[in-house]
C-alpha cells in the first residue's frame, strides 16, 4: 500500500493476504460528479441520491468486467419518480433524474415512495440482461444488497455515503471457494464484514479510497491494485435525441413544424441542445441517418 491518498475520481480493488476468501472495492467521485450534476439544477437531497446511484454504478461496472453499459434505474410513486444511473466499460459515467417538489422529504421512502429498481446489464455484444428487485430496503445500497442476495448468491455487502463535495462507496463480497470453507488460519467473512460496518458515513463519504482500506482492514494485510478512472461523458447524438422526436408520429410532427421553424431536444443527462428545422423532416420521418453537415 503505497498511495494512500485518495485523490482521484476512481473504482479501486484490493485483496487482503489474511482474508483470501473476499475481494474488496471502493469508488470515490469528487471532481466528476460535480461536472455531472451541476447543470441539472437538482435539490440538494436528489442530488445526494443520484450520487449514491452513481457510485453504486461505477463499482458493479467494474466488478462484472463486461464490455458495455451498467445502468442503475429507480422508478417511484415518491417524489422522485425516475433517477438512472450508467456507467460504461470506459469508466463514462452519467445520470439524471426526474423529481417533483421534494417538500420536506427526508427517507428514502419519503423520496421514492414504492416501485422498483432495476439493475440492468447492456453488453455491446449479447444479450441484455435485467434483475428487478422492490424498492423495500430502506437505502440505495440496501437495494443493491437486496439484488445481490436474490441473483447473484454471493456474499456482498455495499456501503454508500455522500457529503457535499465527494462520494464514497465500499464494497465487500466473499469469493467462492472450492468446498465452501474459509481456509484455516485466515480471518473469515464475518470478520471483515465486522470490520466494514465500524465505518461511519462521514469517513466513507470523504475517504474511500486504500487510506480508508488500511484504517478498516490494515490487520489484514490489504494490498491495492490499479485505480480505474472515472469520467463523466454522455453518449447522447443528434441522432438519438430525434427519437424523442419521431416517437410523436408523422401528423403530430408536421403540424409542430408547421407551427414553429424549429424544434429542439435537450439532453437531461448533459444538457446539450439538438436543433431540429425544416430540412431534417425528411430523415425524421425516415429511418435514415441526420444530414452529415447537421451532426452536433
Ligand atoms: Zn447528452
Amino acid at each position: 500500500m503505497t498511495d494512500l491518498t485518495p485523490d482521484q475520481d476512481a473504482v479501486r480493488r484490493y485483496l487482503c493476504d489474511e482474508a483470501p476468501d473476499a475481494r474488496l472495492m471502493t469508488v470515490r467521485l469528487s471532481k466528476t460528479k460535480n461536472d455531472m450534476l451541476d447543470h441539472q439544477n437538482m435539490p440538494l437531497s436528489v442530488q445526494k441520491l443520484c450520487e449514491e446511484l452513481v457510485a453504486a454504478a461505477c463499482i458493479l461496472s467494474h466488478m462484472l468486467k463486461f464490455d458495455g453499459e451498467m445502468i442503475l434505474q429507480i422508478k417511484g410513486s415518491g417524489p422522485i419518480t425516475m433517477m438512472v444511473a450508467e456507467c460504461s466499460s470506459e469508466g463514462r459515467i452519467r445520470s439524471t433524474a426526474q423529481w417533483e417538489d421534494v417538500g420536506d422529504a427526508i427517507t428514502f421512502e419519503d423520496f421514492f415512495g414504492a416501485g422498483y429498481l432495476a439493475v440492468t446489464v447492456d453488453p455491446r455484444q449479447g444479450e441484455r440482461y435485467q434483475g428487478i428487485v422492490p424498492l423495500e430496503s430502506g437505502s440505495i445500497s440496501g437495494c443493491i444488497n437486496h439484488y445481490f442476495q436474490n441473483s447473484e448468491q454471493l456474499d456482498t455487502k455495499l456501503w454508500l455515503a455522500s457529503d457535499q463535495s465527494t462520494v464514497g462507496g465500499l464494497l465487500i463480497q466473499r469469493i467462492p471457494e472450492e468446498g465452501g470453507q474459509t481456509l484455516q488460519g485466515h480471518a473469515n467473512w464475518e470478520t471483515l464484514s465486522a470490520l466494514a460496518d465500524t465505518i461511519t458515513n462521514q469517513e466513507l463519504a470523504s475517504e474511500a479510497g486504500p487510506l480508508m482500506i488500511y484504517k478498516l482492514f490494515h490487520e489484514l494485510n490489504p494490498r491495492s491494485f490499479d485505480p480505474w478512472d472515472i469520467e463523466f461523458g454522455c453518449s447522447c447524438s443528434k441522432e438519438r435525441s430525434a427519437r424523442a422526436l419521431r416517437a410523436l408520429g408523422e401528423i403530430e410532427l408536421k403540424q409542430l413544424f408547421a407551427e414553429q421553424p424549429s424544434l429542439t431536444v435537450d439532453c437531461h443527462f448533459c444538457g446539450q441542445v439538438y436543433q431540429y428545422d425544416q430540412a431534417d423532416l425528411e430523415w425524421l420521418l425516415s429511418d435514415q441517418p441526420p444530414r452529415s453537415d447537421t451532426l452536433q
